[in-house]
C-alpha cells in the first residue's frame, strides 16, 4: 500500500525550508521526494520507486541504509544510555571510539575533542589553534591560510577559511579576514605535466606567503587530496608532504579537513596517509558515524594538549562545547563502523570497487563534452565542458547538471553534480552491477545535457 508522495510533497513544502535549495525551484525545476525507507544503497520514495543513491546522502553514508549491524548497535546503546552530559562525565561508547580512532590515525594524534557537525570541528580545530598560540605567547599568531576553491562549512569562522564563492561572497561582510593561496588543483595542470609536478610546481605559491607571513599564521588548513565540495577537483599527496614540511619550518598549524575524504573515500583510512604526514589537527565528521547520526571530532597532538593543560586560574583552558558533544548513541554507531572496517576488510575490498568504477567512468573520456575523468579511491569526477579544446566551461546559469540530476531521478538514480561536474561516491556496499547502472545513467544524462 502507498499513499504516493504528493501528500508528503504538500505538506513539506507549508512548512519545510530545505538546506541548500532555492525553495522556488520546486515549483518545477526540481521534484521534491519525501523518502519512506532505505535499505543497502536504495531509497524508496510513497509511490515505491526507488533511487540508487549514488552520493551517499551527502558523502555521510558509508555502509548502506538501514544497516542491520549499525542498528543493532543503536538498538544496543539506546537501551542503556541515550544522552548525557560529557563535562565533568563520561560513557563507554565515547571511550572506546576515541581510542579505536587513535589506533587507526597518524601516529600523534592522540587527543579527541567532539562536536556534533563538521562545521563546529572546524571551528573547533581553527579556535584551538589560535587559542594554542596565545596560551605559548606567540598573540600575534591569528592568522588563517586557506586554499582557493576549499569548503569547511558554512558556519561563520568555517565559510572564512573556505572559498567557495557560491556559498561566501554574500556573507564576506561578516567574516574574519584569510589569506587565500591559488589550489593546487590538477584540473588546471599543463599539457604533458604530472599530477606530481603540478602540485609541486604549485606549492611555490604557499611557500611565497608562508615566508613573509608565519609569524602573524595560526594555520594551514586544506582538504586532503580532494576538494569535494570545490566540484570533487583533485591533487597529488606531494603537495602534502611539502605542506607538512613548511608547516614545521615556519611553525604553522596544519588543519586537516578529513570531513569528507575521511574514512576511505580515497582508498586510504584517512587521505593524509598516502603523504605520510601527521597533521596537528584533523576535523572528521560525515563517514565517522557512517552516515547515521551527527557527530564530529578534532584529533589533536600531546603538544597542543599540554599548551591548555594547567592551573584553572591561568583562564588557560579550551571552553568551547556543544550541548551533544559526544553523544553515546552517535559514538555507539562510530565504533559499530570501524568494527565493520575491520572485520570486513573494508580498505581492501573497496580497492576491486574503485577499480570497476574508474574503468567504467573512464570510457566517458572520449565524449566530446568530457574535459576529465578523475579518481581518487571511492571518488569519481567527470568534468564537463562546452569546449572540449579549449576547456570552456558551461556558463552556470545553464544548469546543465540539472538535466543530468532529473533524468538521474527519472532512471532511478540519485546523482547531484556540483556545477558541470557529475560524480560518484557510493555507499562501500555497491555491487559492480549497481556501479554499472550507476554510470549507465550518468552517461544518458550526460548525452541529454550535452546534446545541443
Ligand atoms: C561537509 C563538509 C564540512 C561541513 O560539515 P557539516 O557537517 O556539513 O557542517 C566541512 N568540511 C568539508 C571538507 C566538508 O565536506
Amino acid at each position: 500500500m502507498t499513499t504516493g508522495n504528493a501528500p508528503y510533497v504538500a505538506r513539506d513544502l507549508a512548512h519545510v525550508w530545505h538546506p541548500c535549495t532555492q525553495m522556488k525551484d520546486h515549483e518545477q525545476h526540481l521534484p521534491l521526494i519525501p523518502i519512506r525507507r532505505g535499505q543497502g544503497v536504495w531509497l524508496e520514495d510513497y509511490s515505491g520507486r526507488r533511487y540508487l543513491d549514488a552520493i551517499s546522502s551527502w558523502w555521510v553514508n558509508l555502509f548502506g541504509h538501514a544497516n542491520p549491524r549499525i542498528n543493532a548497535a543503536v538498538r544496543e546503546q539506546l537501551d542503556s544510555l541515550e544522552q548525557v552530559i560529557l563535562a565533568g562525565f563520561t560513557h563507554e561508547p565515547v571511550i572506546d571510539l576515541s581510542e579505536a580512532l587513535v589506533a587507526i590515525a597518524p601516529e600523534g594524534l592522540t587527543r579527541c575533542f567532539y562536536a556534533d557537525n563538521g562545521s563546529a570541528a572546524v571551528e573547533v580545530a581553527v579556535k584551538m589553534s589560535f587559542h594554542y598560540w596565545r596560551n605559548v605567547g606567540r598573540q600575534a599568531k591569528r592568522r588563517f591560510i586557506t586554499l582557493s576553491n576549499s569548503y569547511h562549512g558554512e558556519t561563520l569562522g568555517a565559510l572564512a577559511v573556505g572559498n567557495v564563492e557560491l556559498y561566501k561572497e554574500i556573507y564576506q561582510p561578516l567574516l574574519m579576514d584569510v589569506i587565500t593561496v591559488p589550489s593546487p588543483d590538477c584540473y588546471e595542470r599543463e599539457a604533458g605535466e604530472s599530477w606530481a609536478e603540478h602540485s609541486r610546481r604549485k606549492f611555490a605559491h604557499m611557500e611565497a606567503t608562508l615566508a613573509p607571513h608565519a609569524h602573524e599564521v595560526a594555520a594551514v588548513i586544506v582538504e586532503p587530496l580532494v576538494q569535494c565540495a570545490g566540484t570533487m577537483r583533485m591533487y597529488d599527496p606531494v603537495y602534502l608532504e611539502l605542506l607538512r614540511d613548511a608547516c614545521n619550518r615556519y611553525e604553522v598549524h596544519l588543519i586537516a579537513d578529513e570531513i569528507a575524504v575521511g574514512f576511505g573515500r580515497t582508498g586510504t583510512m584517512f587521505a593524509c596517509e598516502q603523504a605520510g604526514i601527521r597533521p596537528d589537527f584533523m576535523c572528521l565528521s560525515k563517514g565517522l558515524t557512517a552516515g547515521y547520526l551527527p557527530l564530529s571530532t578534532v584529533m589533536t597532538t600531546e603538544r597542543v594538549y599540554a599548551a591548555f593543560y594547567d592551573e584553572y586560574e591561568k583562564l588557560n583552558a579550551f571552553l568551547h562545547s556543544h550541548s551533544f558533544t559526544g553523544n553515546p548513541l552517535a559514538c555507539a554507531v562510530a565504533r559499530a563502523s570501524l568494527r565493520i572496517f575491520r572485520d570486513d576488510n573494508i580498505l581492501e575490498r573497496n580497492r576491486a570497487l574503485a577499480a570497476h568504477m574508474g574503468t567504467r567512468a573512464r570510457e566517458l573520456e572520449d565524449h566530446p563534452h568530457v574535459a576529465e575523468v578523475r579518481q581518487r579511491g571511492m571518488i569519481v569526477a567527470i568534468e564537463l565542458v562546452k569546449d572540449k579544446a579549449t576547456r570552456a566551461p558551461y556558463p552556470w546559469q545553464e544548469r546543465r547538471g540539472l538535466v543530468i540530476y532529473r533524468h538521474g531521478i527519472e532512471r532511478g538514480v540519485l546523482l547531484r553534480p556540483v556545477g558541470n561536474v557529475v560524480y560518484f561516491m557510493p555507499p562501500y556496499v555497491i555491487t559492480p552491477d549497481e556501479i554499472d547502472l550507476m554510470v549507465d545513467v550518468a552517461r544518458e544524462g550526460i548525452e541529454l545535457a550535452t546534446c545541443d
